[in-house]
């Protein structure tokens, strides 16, 4: 058909699975196993569903003071969306527009080079090292902007606030975003350098340290005139992004931090006792910071432990990329749910060790 040729092609980002049946143990998506603060279904128990009339409030003025507080910067350097995927798609829209490659690592979050691509902004990617470390030395070539997560993603490593600055330094002609998903679950925070560099862009997320992937809210934090300039390019494509619960239950999930801390503290312990246990399976993995684990196993293939364990009804995410595709990424659930998986991975390394299968 000739209107084809008209059309913008992408190719799209595979989300894990969601497999929507139940007794499954879901450890494939980096959800967090605990629910949201209890003032959230509180909230949401009396909502009162006549303001759903009117439209919302389209900076979220209420999240964003709430997180401005929380953070110890002012609303002005505060910008919220529909999860952070959202935000990093404005950030990509907003300031990679040099038409020079910008830069990111070549194992990392695989939303990266759609939104490069979608958004027809050229990238190069620079290699981990053979630890899964990023080399800052590599963010020293001309480039139109950086994007890294710290903690990284599938691999959990997290990077030294030396290393991050040296990277945002080197660039200071350019936008680096830094991606802090996972920076809840024992990461070391970019927000200290806020206060040194106007080229820094923090974005984090609420679908995973704070339990709400369903209610889709990220957030980024920058210096005032960044966050001028990405309101801008929100409000020329969607006033409207933030729905009005979202906004109210987000509120509720940041004021509680006795349960964040007590949540996030107890997915941290469950990750250290599963690393323990999955050495003495046979696995390594790079020393994980977030709230999942990057592992492959010493003698059998990462695709194959990936089927058996979907069989068991136990998922588990799996990539058959270059340089991934003998690792598993492996999110720590309850501690029941790991102990499920462990028992799982005891039999079957063994079974399969003999030769048994
Ligand atoms: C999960 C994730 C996101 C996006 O999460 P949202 O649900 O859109 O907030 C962004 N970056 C990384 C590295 C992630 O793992």
């Amino acid at each position: 058909m000739k209107w084809e040729e008209n059309v913008r092609k992408a190719v799209p980002y595979v989300a894990g699975e969601q497999p929507g049946r139940p007794n499954v143990i879901k450890l494939n998506t980096n959800e967090c196993p605990y629910p949201p603060a209890p003032g959230v279904a509180r909230l949401a128990a009396q909502m009162n569903c006549d303001n759903l009339r009117l439209y919302p409030n389209s900076k979220g003025e209420g999240l964003v003071e709430a997180l401005a507080e929380y953070y110890h910067v002012k609303p002005e350097q505060v910008f919220v969306g529909v999860g952070s995927d959202d935000v990093l798609a404005m950030a990509f829209m907003t300031f990679f527009h040099s038409g020079k490659p910008i830069l990111f690592p070549d194992v990392t979050y695989s939303f990266y080079d759609v939104w490069a691509d979608l958004f027809r902004i050229p990238y190069r990617t620079c290699a981990l090292d053979h630890e899964w470390h990023i080399c800052p030395e590599d963010y020293r070539q001309p480039n139109g902007g950086v994007v890294f997560p710290n903690p990284n993603a599938p691999t959990g490593l997290m990077e030294s606030l030396e290393n991050v600055e040296a990277i945002i330094q080197a660039n200071e002609d350019v936008v680096v975003i830094v991606d802090e998903a996972y920076v809840d679950f024992g990461g070391t925070s970019a927000l200290p350098l806020l206060e040194k560099y106007d080229n820094l862009l923090i974005v984090q997320t609420f679908s995973k340290s704070r339990a709400m992937a369903g209610l889709r809210i990220g957030f980024c934090i920058g210096n005032e005139k960044l966050i001028g300039y990405l309101n801008d390019v929100k409000f020329s494509f969607n006033s409207y992004t933030m729905n009005l619960p979202a906004q109210l239950l987000g509120v509720e999930a940041v004021r509680d931090d006795a349960y964040f801390r007590e949540t996030t503290g107890k997915i941290i312990a469950t990750r250290e006792r599963v690393k323990g246990e999955l050495k003495k399976l046979g696995f390594s993995f790079p020393d994980s910071s977030a709230n999942f684990i990057f592992a492959s196993h010493a003698k059998i293939p990462a695709e194959q432990i990936f089927r058996a364990l979907r069989e068991a009804d136990i998922y588990v995410r799996y990539w058959n990329k270059p340089r991934i595709s003998n690792s598993l990424r492996i999110t720590i659930g309850t501690d029941e749910e790991m102990d499920r998986l462990l028992e799982f991975l005891q039999k079957y390394v063994k079974t399969t060790k003999n030769g048994e299968m």
